[in-house]
């Protein structure tokens, strides 16, 4: 099991994308590759709703890199209305547990 994850708290995202930006310019990836996507979910699927919903994908790491430097991965850091939250699993399950409207991303 991963010891380390993303707590993405999707109601309070609003589809700006920096944090694509952000893990792009990171991780220097080339065009149309991408660590993160945010995702519009229709409001016919949500309850009447729009949504939007980052969705890292296989390319994520969990930015190794800085967190080794005891810095937040940098779709954390550069995402200003604090959707995303990195931990241990353990600990961001007790979010999740809590707080509705919140999921819990690995890699596996
Ligand atoms: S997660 Fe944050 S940075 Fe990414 S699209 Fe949503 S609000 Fe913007
Ligand atoms: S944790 Fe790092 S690698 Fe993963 S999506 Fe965020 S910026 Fe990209």
């Amino acid at each position: 099991m991963p010891k380390y994850g993303l707590l993405i708290h999707y109601e309070l995202c609003v589809g700006c994308h920096v944090c694509e930006l952000a893990c792009k310019q990171e991780h220097n990836r080339p065009e149309g590759q991408w660590g993160i996507c945010v995702k519009e979910v229709e409001p016919e699927i949500a309850g009447g709703k729009l949504y939007y919903f980052p969705f890292p994908t296989d390319n994520c790491n969990l930015c190794g890199k800085r967190v080794a430097k005891g810095l937040q991965p940098a779709c954390v850091h550069n995402c200003w209305a604090h959707v995303m939250k990195f931990g241990k699993i353990e600990e961001l399950a007790e979010y999740v547990r809590r707080k509705p409207r919140t999921v819990l991303w690995a890699p596996h």
